[in-house]
């Protein structure tokens, strides 16, 4: 007796196999590939809140968990994360210390609220101390957040004020500072929660003149509003990808109430500022004394919340970032100790390089000081510094490799020299 021919269906439509192009056996069931596809959207609706999974490469240890409860690294206290700043960042004494004490109370005050998350009988409640840091272009701004966040392991993003807009105009909305901090940690949302933000160039969201009665300031005032309740704390929607919200867009609710936000910017003209208000309070207003002092940068240590309403920011922003700093303009020391003292500086990164050749890479006292001085010169910041060593480098990276019989490469003052005013930066710099 023949038997009937098994019939072969997906257990969760029902569909036929003749009907799917792919049945998938189970132990006890099949799916076909439209459930397949259906089930994988289900998937990523309820883990990443209707975003599209991060990055289609990475590896399955690195896909979205429930987070640790955060753990602040055993034994930190203020002055070992200045040690550990120290190692990175050069000079920057006084920024290094209040940014050192305002990290620890801020992730102390997050480790408590975890403690006391049942208790009703805590009457003191710490506010977070959102951080601004005033200082020139390339001065460790960027570096002093990223370093923080590396010691604390938790996210960090770093976004740029420049690009937001107040909501209904063209740009990006402020939300999307917090889809940067998201991609970063692979969309969990609790790591995210914890996690650094550094809004850099935030003095460009300053209202352009000091006149509050200004009626439509797309740029200014109402990026500066709309961040306010952001740097507070509260739930704040966010496109996963980052750009404009619109109607049709999955958001992820991020709550921002322990998030640390630094801010910084360079602030040019503040210290004009300064000048004005120490000048009117001390001795009196004087316009010459006022003038020459207004390039004085030693006046940035004076810097005050007055000074940044007066430059243009919203008294209500300047309130929700307590912890005010700066940094100093580096001086040719510094520079060339950024050169060659940071754990991984600009030099140590180049000799490794060479080392990787089978050659060793000196460079010659003279040299250092004169790409130092450059640096100072083109008014980039330690920025300058890495475009510098590259111009001189290049050449010999390119020449060395596969030589035989060489096992030293020294740059001197003439070689340095040659290099830079042969190249496309001394051209740059004639051309300013
Ligand atoms: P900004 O103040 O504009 O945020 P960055 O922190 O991005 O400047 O600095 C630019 C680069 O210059 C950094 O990657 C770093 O290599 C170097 N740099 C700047 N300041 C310092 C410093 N104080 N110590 C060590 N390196 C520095």
């Amino acid at each position: 007796m023949m038997r009937g021919k098994k019939e072969y269906r997906c257990s969760f439509c029902g569909r036929d196999k003749s009907e799917s192009l792919v049945l998938i056996a189970g132990l006890d069931a099949h799916i076909c590939e439209v459930c397949v596809e259906q089930a994988q959207e289900i998937v990523v609706e309820e883990i990443y809140g209707g975003a599209p999974p991060p990055s289609e490469d990475a590896p399955p240890h690195e896909l979205p968990r429930k987070s640790q409860p955060f753990k602040l690294p055993k034994g930190l206290t203020p002055r070992k994360i200045k040690a550990h700043l120290d190692e990175y960042v050069i000079g920057q004494d006084e920024a290094k210390r209040i940014i050192s004490v305002a990290v620890y109370n801020h992730y102390k005050r997050l480790r408590e609220a975890g403690k006391n998350a049942d208790r009703s009988d805590v009457e003191v409640m710490i506010e977070k101390s959102n951080i601004l840091l005033v200082g020139r272009t390339g001065t460790g701004k960027t570096l002093l957040a990223k370093t923080i966040a590396k010691l604390l392991q938790v996210p960090f993003a770093i976004v740029d004020a420049t690009v937001f807009t107040q909501a209904g105009y063209v740009g990006e909305d402020v939300e999307s500072i917090l889809s940067r901090l998201l991609q970063v940690c692979n969309f969990d949302v609790e790591a995210a929660e914890r996690g650094i933000v550094y809004i850099d160039e935030i003095d460009k969201v300053a209202r352009k003149n000091d006149n509050p009665s200004i009626t439509r300031d797309v740029s200014g005032e109402g990026v500066q509003q709309a961040m306010l309740k952001m740097l507070e704390g509260t739930d704040v929607n966010v496109p996963p990808q980052g750009g404009r919200k619109h109607p049709e867009q999955k958001l992820v609710k991020v709550n921002t109430e322990n998030i640390l936000f630094i801010c910084g910017g360079a602030f040019e003209g503040i210290e004009r500022i300064i000048a004005r208000r120490r000048n009117t309070q001390v001795i009196g207003f004087s316009g010459t004394k006022d003038d020459k002092q207004a390039d004085d940068t030693r006046l940035l240590p004076y810097v005050n919340h007055t000074d940044l309403r007066r430059f243009g920011l919203i008294p209500e922003l300047i309130g929700r970032m307590p912890v005010l700093t700066y940094l100093n303009p580096l001086t040719k020391e510094a520079m060339r100790d950024i050169l060659t003292e940071p754990r991984n500086s600009i030099l140590k990164q180049f000799g490794y390089l060479f080392e990787l050749e089978g050659i060793k890479l000196e460079f010659s006292d003279e040299a250092i000081d004169y790409v130092a001085g450059k640096a100072i010169e083109y008014e980039l910041g330690a920025r300058g510094l890495r475009s510098i060593v590259e111009a001189i480098m290049t050449d010999a990276m390119f020449n060395l490799p596969g030589q035989q019989g060489i096992d030293t490469y020294t740059v001197d003052l003439s070689y340095a020299k040659a290099k830079v005013e042969g190249s496309k930066l001394a051209a740059l710099r004639e051309a300013a």
